[in-house]
């Protein structure tokens, strides 16, 4: 019995082995099918976003003939959406501008090599009474919003030929020069005498860096989509691909608004929220100074740098932000337009302002040529800020420009990067969803210089096959820093992976946005859906909004209105992916507010918590139509205001 019971439970033991084992085979064989069910559910809801697309009541406003095309971008997971250069629904925003000639006086003065002359044939022609002798100034920055006169020193000229050379010493980059009426302020490039002794580098020579010594010259201009800048600037376009062999970045999205939200990571490798507030009119704020710009190291390299906006009221480092103490690069030509800039005009005299910038770009970059490599950083502005069309006015000198500096071999060893800082921010074309994404898509072109392309055929390579790849201001930070070996060990790297990716590095095909540090409001690639702008889920997403922003301005409503909604003119969502670890429902909306009829566009996350929905609007609010003088009354105090406030009647 005892035996009986003992192999009984024996038996029993194995039969309830064998049974386990059968359960768990059939488990794992139920859960294998179970994830390959929902692998299906999950290829056919992306299929069906992808193919089907949804119907939009906005003739402007769809998605559905956007889809990227899926054949050679197929292994890329985040792919942009196609856009196309000249759609019928944009094309009446497009026009050609007229041709363009300076019409003012003309520039008598001409400076090379230190020495100032004056066109007395272009001064006979003028009638203007004759003069005998000359002044000249020259200019000193005290800050970046002051800079002084100095050491005027006066010349007697006694008028017997064409021209007459005066015999000053200029040692700045600006001066001040009169001859009886004919005043000008000059910009030009002063050699620092110290850049000009060639250093010597015997660690560097050590290093096995493929671009050793190599220049950077980066030459931007504002608020040009790529498409944009393929639309207006078509001879520079094939010009920068064919001739020059650039890569055009047709996966570069921005990561934040304006300007600034480009300049900065490009720079620093960083978000403004992640280094020192250097926010005017804020609470223990400092100034620029205290940013890790690029530019630093390429100075302790040994470097020459130069760094040249024109606007100065909308330059990056000063219009919500403090500025510069001390002078940031070699070169630095704010002080300069500060003093010439005449308002909406595109001239200064005779000459296009355009052009003097470009001439003070390949000054510095000539200046060098023989004892310093170069960084150098212009960017345009006022040609291209208020208007998609106008840039166009700058293509001839543009071309010049690139095609004097390559075919006379002055780009042999320069890295050329002609870029922007995002697309349209405001405006008609803007509200419409193409201009919606092409804001979120800029211009970026790099020309690799032939000792690269020649000795290392493999970082071409790698850089073309990243051209369709997402990439970001980050990775052009990480492209900088990689130029000169500089290993920055304060880059955040969420999820295991580096945010920042050198561009002559392989950039994965499978990176998502949120691997990239793009927040979902500034990602263009997203599976975006239409939701309609009258219903439940938008109306709650605009309140929301709009009670946020009206948070924001609360302190300072002796000043501001309370805003409150007109309508919902758009909104779209994204529902969650868990593939790429989004738990949250992401819904963007565009919503008109009164008074002043401001348009906010917005992302906001939605997460589920125990049935009830908690909201967060992610990091930047868009202003999509211009604020103009609406907020007049915190321009100075209160710059981070600007886009949201509209001043009461008698604060303006
Ligand atoms: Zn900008």
């Amino acid at each position: 019995m005892a035996y009986n019971v003992l192999q009984s439970t024996h038996v029993n033991r194995r039969r309830l082995k064998n049974v386990t084992r059968g359960l768990c085979i059939a488990i794992v064989f139920l859960l294998g099918v179970l994830v390959y069910i929902q692998y299906l559910i999950g290829l056919n809801i992306r299929t069906n976003v992808i193919t089907k697309g949804v119907v939009y009541s906005f003739e402007e406003w769809k998605r559905d003939d956007m889809v990227a095309p899926t054949t050679e971008l197929e292994t890329v997971v985040c792919k942009q959406p196609h856009l196309e250069l000249n759609r019928p629904e944009i094309a009446h925003w497009f026009h050609d501008i007229n041709r363009f000639t300076c019409t003012g006086r003309d520039d008598v003065f001409t400076i090379q090599d230190g020495v100032v002359t004056v066109d007395m044939v272009k001064v006979h022609k003028h009638i203007a009474p004759e003069f005998d002798k000359c002044q000249l100034w020259s200019f000193h920055r005290i800050d970046d919003e002051e800079a002084v006169f100095k050491n005027k020193v006066e010349e007697r000229v006694v008028d017997t030929s064409d021209s007459v050379r005066l015999n000053f010493n200029v040692t700045t980059d600006f001066f001040r020069v009169k001859c009886g009426e004919f005043e000008r302020y000059v910009s030009h490039i002063y050699p620092n005498p110290n850049l000009l002794v060639p250093q010597s580098r015997p660690v560097l020579k050590m290093s096995p860096n493929p671009f050793q010594d190599v220049s950077v010259l980066m030459l931007g201009f504002d608020s040009t989509s790529c498409l944009n800048f393929m639309r207006k600037l078509p001879k520079v376009y094939d010009y920068l691909t064919k001739e020059m062999g650039a890569v055009v970045l047709r996966g570069y999205n921005i990561v934040g608004d304006a300007t600034a939200g480009a300049f900065i990571p490009i720079l620093t490798g960083h978000t403004e929220a992640e280094l020192p507030n250097v926010k005017r009119n804020t609470k223990n704020s400092q100034f620029v100074d205290a940013y890790p710009l690029i530019w630093k190291q390429y100075k302790k390299k040994g470097y020459a740098t130069q760094f040249a906006e024109d606007m100065p009221g909308f330059a990056a480092f000063n219009l919500r932000l403090n500025g510069f103490k001390e002078q940031p690069t070699d070169h630095y030509m704010r002080p300069f337009w500060h003093k010439i800039d005449e308002g909406p005009t595109f001239c200064y005299g005779s000459v296009p302002k355009h052009v003097m910038m470009f001439d003070y770009l390949k000054e510095f970059h000539l200046a060098y040529e023989s004892s310093r490599p170069r960084f150098g950083f212009t960017f345009l502005t006022q040609i291209s800020h208020d208007d998609l069309n106008i840039i166009e006015l700058v293509q001839q000198d543009l071309l010049n420009l690139l095609s004097g500096l390559y075919e006379e071999g002055h780009l042999n060893n320069t890295i050329m990067v002609v870029f922007s800082d995002h697309g349209p921010r405001y405006g008609n074309m803007r509200e419409t969803l193409q201009g919606k994404i092409e804001e979120r898509l800029p211009f970026m072109s790099i020309v690799l210089p032939d000792s690269i392309k020649r000795n290392h055929p493999k970082v071409l390579k790698t850089l073309q096959q990243n051209s369709d790849r997402l990439t970001t201001p980050f990775d052009m930070y990480a492209t900088l820093a990689d130029v000169i070996g500089h290993k920055d060990p304060h880059l955040p790297a969420p999820n295991g992976l580096p945010r920042a990716i050198s561009l002559f590095t392989k950039i994965p095909a499978n990176r998502t946005c949120q691997d990239a540090g793009i927040e979902t409001h500034w990602c263009a690639c997203l599976q975006w859906k239409s939701i309609p702008p009258e219903g439940s889920v938008a109306t709650k997403v605009a309140k929301f909004l709009v009670a946020h922003i009206n948070a924001l301005i609360k302190p300072y409503m002796s000043l501001c209105h309370q805003l409150s909604i007109v309508n919902v003119t758009h909104a779209e969502a994204a529902e969650p992916d868990n593939q790429n670890g989004i738990t949250y429902r992401d819904v963007q909306i565009t919503v008109e507010t009164t008074p002043g009829l401001a348009l906010f566009e917005a992302t906001v996350h939605i997460t589920e918590k125990l049935g009830n929905d908690s909201m967060t609007v992610t990091s930047d609010i868009s202003r999509i139509n211009k604020y103009g003088h609406q907020s007049d009354c915190v321009l100075n105090t209160n710059p981070e205001l600007r886009k949201y406030c509209y001043c009461r009647e008698d604060k303006n």
